[in-house]
């Protein structure tokens, strides 16, 4: 028992006694007895009162002065709103200052609500998106960012990464939208201008693709003077060797270029590719039977078509990606090796495979190898006459496909390449 609960204790029993003398003395005990416990009972009632109409208007009133067990009861409570209020405090200016530091953020920021509505959003997201206060409060975010690629992005639920899109009030700005998401059902979306950044990949691009267009001329006719040298007897006996070289070189160069360019187009090209009916199997057919000449002694190329579908896409894309593959696989197995071209489809989607028993890759350089001019072996890559784009090629061919590249490798026992296709790329 606390200490006022033994003093209110103490204060009832000395009351009844003094009652209970009283009313031996003046020979009406019941009476005066009944009388103090009425007064205890009204003193009780009246404290009753005051904590309720305390409690009612506590914000005007500081705590009614009282004693025994009600001081103890007006003081926990004064002390427990004292504690609230001052956590209602700190919290109000935690938000303010959570308001005010995303206010003044360059960058977009706003709260969707579990129904994507947008709960409250900040000064740059307002510039940004053209938002309204309060017009816009409570609407869905896909009624405002309608472009299909943001509206793909939050139907497909995958926000690892942001999404870019053209800003719907000024044509030539570009936006990058990342959805993050909180607590249970919540989002922040953080929109970004990104039209510098955009411009500057546009220029590389221009460039690269400029650049190859320009060299492609001069490399066509240098390669026709060594063609017309080399035909030459007598000449071919003089200089057959630097010359041949020279081809050799010129030959390599113009597979560059061509590398560079397809990459480029690949590259230019923002939309999926369009989905036309591409006769697989017949495909890669023509895949495997145009590799043929490319094999080592003893080396074997069979193809095994599975798979009952069609792939849905662009068949100069789709040929580009699977030769690449198939010229590597050749190029990276040694003499008497195998390479297995499998093609595999059902309803979840198709593969196609590329399996070899070639040189394989070390496993920390895998992810890298789809990087442009990556070469595992630096000095191999070079003189077997790879470009180092071909997986670039790859990967862009089949991500226009919304296809991936999954590549498993054992160095010394072989690599497989496979392509993963969505469902929505089959027939
Ligand atoms: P490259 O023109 O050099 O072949 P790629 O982009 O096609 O360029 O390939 C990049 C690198 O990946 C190659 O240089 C090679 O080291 C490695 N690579 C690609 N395919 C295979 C394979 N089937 N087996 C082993 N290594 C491979």
């Amino acid at each position: 028992m606390t200490p006022a609960w033994i003093t209110e204790t103490w204060r009832f029993i000395g009351l009844v006694l003094v009652a209970l003398l009283a009313g031996a003395a003046f020979d009406h005990t019941a009476l005066a007895l009944f009388t103090a416990l009425l007064g205890y009972l009204i003193w009780h009632v009246y404290n009753l009162y005051r904590l309720e109409r305390w409690l009612r208007d506590a914000r005007r009133f500081s705590p009614p002065q009282s004693d025994g067990i009600w001081a103890e009861v007006f003081h926990h409570y004064y002390r427990l709103q004292k504690r609230n209020r001052a956590r209602k405090r700190r919290l109000a200016s935690l938000i303010r200052e959570f308001r005010e530091s995303t206010a003044a953020m360059p960058d977009g920021a706003v709260v969707l609500g579990p129904a994507w509505e947008i709960l409250w959003f900040n000064s740059a997201a307002a510039r940004l998106l053209s938002l309204r206060v309060p017009q816009d409060t409570g609407q869905r975010i896909a009624n405002l960012i309608r472009h299909p690629v943001f509206v793909k992005y939050i139907v497909e639920g995958d926000f690892r990464d942001p999404v870019q899109v053209p800003s719907q009030k000024e044509p030539g700005k570009q936006l990058s939208l990342q959805l993050v998401p909180y607590g249970s059902s919540q989002h922040l979306l953080l929109v970004r201008d990104v039209t510098r950044l955009h411009h500057l990949e546009q220029l590389r691009r221009d460039f690269v693709a400029n650049a190859s267009h320009e060299l492609r001329s001069p490399l066509t006719v240098m390669a026709g003077y060594l063609d017309t040298l080399l035909d030459d007897e007598e000449i071919r006996k003089q200089l057959g060797r630097p010359l041949g070289e020279m081809q050799n070189q010129t030959d390599r160069m113009r597979a560059i270029v061509d590398d560079l360019l397809e990459l480029s187009r690949l590259e230019n090209e923002e939309s999926e590719a369009p989905s036309t009916l591409v006769k697989t199997g017949a495909l890669l057919n023509r895949v495997c039977s145009e590799a043929m000449p490319l094999r080592k002694a003893g080396q074997t190329l069979t193809l095994e078509v599975a798979g009952k579908h069609d792939l849905l896409g662009l068949e100069v894309e789709l040929y580009s990606a699977f030769s690449n593959l198939v010229t590597n696989a050749l190029a990276y197995t040694p003499e008497h090796g195998s390479v297995v071209v499998r093609f595999e489809s059902g309803h979840d989607g198709a593969r196609v495979s590329v399996k070899d028993t070639g040189i394989g890759i070390p496993p920390e350089q895998i992810p890298r190898i789809t990087e442009r001019f990556y070469r595992v072996d630096k000095g191999r890559a070079r003189k077997d006459g790879g470009t180092g784009l071909g997986l670039s090629i790859v990967k862009h061919a089949l991500s226009r496909h919304g296809a991936y590249l999954e590549i498993e490798s054992k160095p010394g026992e072989g690599s497989t390449f496979t392509c993963m296709f969505p469902s929505e790329r089959i027939i």
